[in-house]
């Protein structure tokens, strides 16, 4: 088993940040998705990141090269076989992550911890899909994850002291700030987020405000730096409505009821920036 090796599954939004932010900081990364187009555009994805900070002269072109050949993608799960730590960030759905984690468990090394960047999904729930749930936890990056300090570091049932230790010490080589929690719907930051950008579309859909009124009032009333109209077009509807549905089914609370304005947006293909339209047009941006 190789500790300075990572394995991320998934190269969409999350996973090529991720990818990112460990191979600039020395570790040999494995990307795996299940299309080599989705890995090339999560490549391609960081590549123009590094680039903005080359042109910024936050970093040189030799290192920015570097980063990215430190990551070898893969179409196969197997070839994290020898990776100390792996963090899934597929899409967020049970039963996807929970047979990634039942074939991570069977491939890896017993000593491997496996961690998700899952952001409502039940750690514990993972960790029962392995034969290891002592070395099962959350590692939640938030997105965009190379500028976003924050790590929420997930404690399961089953969560081994040393695993949570140990993920606390990775997130700090990568120069994130992390904070432990445990494990339940939303963690902390979602139970409090998902509500609020839920209501700001149940004021939208109720013509309370229109889409910029009810996001500067959160900007320059709260002290927000994005309205949550914005915030949810940049984390991805799809995934918005994901969390939602996962908080009202766990906590059993209407509370958490996700807007039919969200539903119908998610149905139309209307996902956010990476479809170019949300409550915003992006398509020219
Ligand atoms: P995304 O849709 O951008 O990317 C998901 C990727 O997973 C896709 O490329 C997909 O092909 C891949 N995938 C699906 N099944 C797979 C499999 N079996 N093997 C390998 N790859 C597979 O989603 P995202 O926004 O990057 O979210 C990923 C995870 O991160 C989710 O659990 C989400 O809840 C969480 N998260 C998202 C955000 C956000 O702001 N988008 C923030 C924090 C956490």
């Amino acid at each position: 088993m190789d500790n300075k090796k990572v394995g991320v599954i998934g190269a969409g939004t999350m996973g090529s940040g991720i990818a990112q932010v460990f191979a600039q900081n020395g570790y040999e990364v494995i990307l795996v998705d299940v299309e080599q187009r989705l890995i090339d555009n999560g490549l391609a994805a960081i590549k123009k990141f590094l680039d903005k900070l080359v042109e910024k002269g936050k970093i040189d072109s030799q290192s920015a090269q570097e980063t990215i050949r430190r990551i070898t993608p893969n179409l196969d799960l197997a070839a994290c076989s020898d990776c100390g730590l792996v963090v899934e960030a597929v899409t967020e759905n049970v039963a996807v992550k929970k047979d990634i984690f039942a074939r991570l468990d069977k491939l890896c090394s017993p000593d491997s911890i496996l961690a998700t960047n899952t952001s409502t999904i039940s750690v514990t729930l993972l960790g029962a899909a392995t034969r290891r749930p002592e070395k099962v936890a959350g590692m939640h990056f938030m997105n965009p994850v190379p500028l976003m300090p924050l790590v929420e570091v997930v404690r399961g049932l089953a969560t081994a002291d040393a695993v949570i230790e140990e993920i606390v010490a990775r997130s700090k080589e990568l120069g994130k700030t992390p904070v432990v929690v445990n494990d339940s719907p939303g963690f902390v930051s979602n139970r409090v987020l998902m509500p609020m950008i839920n209501e700001a579309i149940f004021c939208l859909e109720t013509g309370v405000a229109d889409r910029e009124a009810i996001d500067t009032v959160m900007k320059l009333g709260m002290n927000h730096p994005m309205g949550p109209l914005a915030l949810a077009d940049l984390i991805g509807l799809d995934v918005v409505l994901a969390i939602l549905e996962v908080l009202y089914q766990d906590l059993g609370d209407p509370k958490y009821r996700p807007c039919p304005l969200l539903r119908r947006m998610v149905a139309a293909g209307y996902l956010g920036r990476k479809t170019g339209r949300g409550f915003y047009d992006y398509s020219r941006k």
